[in-house]
């Protein structure tokens, strides 16, 4: 193994965390973790089977009578010091992210913080969780609504963003008196460990947060079929949510899903050119395009087409390839060769259909899984670049006249997650922003995730929101009591 330069090594946990206890033996196997940099072994986890995945299912649900019996603001005291301490560890924690994951370490550092705006925020929320009163009909009873927490959820997340997806789904559960057990995708298992090791220096009671590691169609079936969990919760592609929602059926569980996206951007006529180009940038090729939110397609009208696709190209021709680590670097690299293939493939979908490399265009030289910073131009809709989620550095622009025309266009897919457009006209602005199919439009920004705002899709992108007020509402049930009397 490598030296990681961790100021407290003992945020390195290499074992599934189950009831309070790192377990060093697992039934199902060792878990391998690279550095997508280097190709470098960091670490190796023993990996739990089915029987262990069951006993952290039985351990949530132990752990649930006494959490749940706590008042929001006793859970927001344990909640606030794991907000503090992640805080505290913001650098040994952004250079976990940067080992498994790759993205630059400024970048990680932004994860980390994003990653705590959901333990702060749901350390408030959980506070003002209330309920209702009504008169009844008859009048001579009232209608009581209380909320109560859903139970054991299970939270299966990705590797794109390895802390902040587990604190937005483990903040909201725990805020609202649930148990859980986080299945961290197998590239990334560190970070989430890291988390629970700090959980548990925050008093967060043994049994309340689980993390397992394994082979996810080992324990996947365990996690989506035990009666006793009450709720998935699930970020990754819709392939694999389908199949979750398709399980998760069978005992009919609650579930939450952030799916996969296919981002357009519309930049038109009247847009700021500057403000577009920095926003496609942001959106586009942040943590190197691997992103559920990132510009997949980008729409520009004619009369700004080439002024916009000359600046976007010096921007993206100028972007810093590297390992994340080291000074300066703005794209890391992808996380896997499958990655890498993928967009080679829609790379080359494009060019034999006639698309123009404005820059970029094939593997960086560095090697291994890095990949040039790439504009295609001339894109026509139909290309799979337009129809697949890339998920890798590349900007397709496609050309268009009118505004009905470029939202047709938008909405011509089975995903609705994140939308953007840049104008300045504000009667276009509310016109586009009504009839884009998306659960979130930026407009005038490639920045739009944030721990006030609700995150979420239409459409085959995904159910239920996450962040903001209405977060914690996916982890409460309600419960009406009609008082006689009352
Ligand atoms: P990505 O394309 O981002 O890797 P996936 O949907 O494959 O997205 O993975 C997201 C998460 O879903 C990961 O934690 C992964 O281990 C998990 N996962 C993948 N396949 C299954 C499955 N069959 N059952 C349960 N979890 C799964």
């Amino acid at each position: 193994t490598v030296p990681l330069g961790l100021s407290d090594p003992t945020l390195l946990r290499t074992a599934a965390y189950v009831e309070g206890k790192w377990l060093e033996a697992g039934d199902g196997g060792r878990l391998t973790v690279r550095n997508p940099s280097t190709g470098d072994l960091i670490a190796e986890l023993p990996a739990l089977g089915r029987a262990q995945t069951a006993e952290a299912v039985d351990a949530a649900h132990r752990a649930l009578p006494e959490w749940r019996a706590r008042s929001g603001k006793q859970r927001a005291q344990v909640l606030r010091r794991w907000f503090d301490l992640v805080t505290e560890h913001t650098e040994d924690l952004a250079r976990l992210i940067v080992l498994e994951e790759g993205k630059p370490l400024a970048e990680a550092r932004g994860e980390v913080a994003y990653a705590a705006s959901f333990i702060e925020w749901f350390t408030e929320e959980a506070k003002r969780i209330r309920g209702d009163v009504f008169a009844a009909p008859e009048g001579s009873r009232r209608v009581l609504v209380l909320k109560e927490p859903v139970g054991v959820c299970v939270a299966i997340t990705p590797w794109n963003f390895p802390a902040a997806m587990i604190t937005r789904k483990a903040a909201p559960a725990l805020a609202a008196g649930c148990t859980m057990v986080v299945k961290p995708a197998e590239q990334t298992p560190l970070t989430a460990l890291a988390l629970a090791e700090l959980a548990e220096r925050a008093g967060v009671p043994a049994g309340v947060l689980n993390v397992v590691i394994g082979d996810p169609h080992e324990i996947g079936p365990e996690l989506t079929g035990n009666p006793l969990v009450r709720k998935v919760s699930f970020t990754g592609s819709t392939e694999v949510g389908r199949l979750l929602l398709a399980q998760s059926a069978q005992t009919v569980k609650k579930t939450s899903m952030e799916l996969g996206g296919n981002a357009p951007v519309l930049v038109f006529d009247d847009a700021d050119v500057e403000t577009a180009v920095a926003g496609v940038v942001a959106t586009k090729y942040r943590n190197t395009g691997q992103a559920c939110i990132s510009a997949n397609r980008v729409y520009v009208q004619a009369g700004v087409h080439d002024r916009f696709a000359e600046a976007l190209t010096r921007r993206v021709e100028d972007l810093v390839v590297g390992d994340g680590f080291d000074d300066g670097v703005q794209q890391g690299p992808l996380i896997d060769e499958a990655a890498v293939a993928k967009v080679e493939e829609h790379l080359a979908d494009a060019t034999n259909r006639g698309a123009r490399i404005l820059c970029g265009g094939s593997r960086h030289r560095r090697g291994g899984l890095f990949f040039q910073p790439t504009v295609l131009a001339d894109v026509a809709p139909g290309m799979l670049v337009t129809r697949e989620e890339t998920f890798g550095p590349l900007t397709p622009l496609i050309r268009f006249t009118d505004e009905a025309e470029a939202v047709r266009m938008a909405n011509d897919t089975d995903y609705g997650l994140a939308a953007y457009l840049f104008t300045r006209d504000a009667e276009r602005t509310w016109r586009v922003s009504a009839a884009l199919e998306a659960g979130m439009v930026g407009i005038n920004t490639g920045l739009i995730s944030n721990e006030v705002a609700p995150f979420g899709g239409v459409k085959q992108s995904g159910l239920g929101r996450e962040g903001s007020v209405y977060g914690i509402d996916e982890y409460l049930e309600m419960k009406y009591l009609a008082w006689e009397g009352a």
